[in-house]
């Protein structure tokens, strides 16, 4: 049997870009639902980072396992880098995301390219049961585009435009997305570490 891990997410759309790119590190992957976590964790930190280690950490307290946990969200440099940790929150909750992203193209509205950037972060914690915790940082790189395109993806995709490719990251596979995202970035940063301590 392998030893396992446990990712602090109740969301099955990120268990399976995780699964994706851990599945060659030799442990079980459990989503805390697998694991038989039911348990609301407050974040409220103010930083990515210290968000991803409360969660890590709180689960790992509670289970005695090795856990991961990430944070993430958009920052848009003309908005103070909001909205930044409170990316999810943002304008509320229940608010669609078609509305939060309308609100944004309209808030940048006449600024040039250069002024419209913006990035993805992810922050990754790892809770170790010594009570080590480590933590990883990725980000990518854009601007905010002038409309809402593509129908991959989720949250700020469809306005978050990857110069390289050209188009918004909702408009990428989810292949080259988890190539290229920040938290493809900083889970795979995440992973040699583990490796390294096997
Ligand atoms: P959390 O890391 O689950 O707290 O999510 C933070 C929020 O950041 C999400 O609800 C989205 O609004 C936004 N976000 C994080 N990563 C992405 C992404 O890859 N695409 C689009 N939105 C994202």
């Amino acid at each position: 049997m392998k030893n396992k891990i446990i990712f602090a997410t109740t969301n099955e759309g990120k268990m399976k870009e995780i699964r994706m790119i851990l599945q060659d590190l030799g442990y079980d992957i459990l989503s805390m639902k697998e694991a038989g976590i039911q348990f609301d964790i407050v974040e409220d930190g103010d930083t990515f980072e210290e968000n991803a280690i409360i969660k890590a950490k709180t689960i790992m307290e509670l289970t005695g396992e090795i856990v991961l946990a990430d944070d993430s969200g958009l920052e848009v440099d003309a908005m103070d880098k909001a909205p930044g940790i409170y990316s999810a929150r943002f304008m509320g909750e229940d608010t669609s995301y078609d509305i939060k992203n309308q609100y944004i193209i309209n808030k940048l509205e006449g600024l040039s390219q250069d002024e419209r950037s913006a990035r993805f972060v992810c922050a990754i914690a790892c809770a170790f049961p010594n009570d080590e915790i480590l933590t990883t940082r990725g980000t990518i790189e854009g601007f905010i585009g002038k409309k809402i395109v593509g129908e991959n993806g989720f949250g700020y995709d469809p306005i978050f435009v990857v110069p390289e490719y050209g188009c918004t990251t909702a408009e990428l596979s989810p292949e080259i997305k988890n190539e290229i995202s920040h938290r493809g970035k900083a889970l795979k940063a995440m992973k040699e570490i583990i490796r390294s301590k096997k």
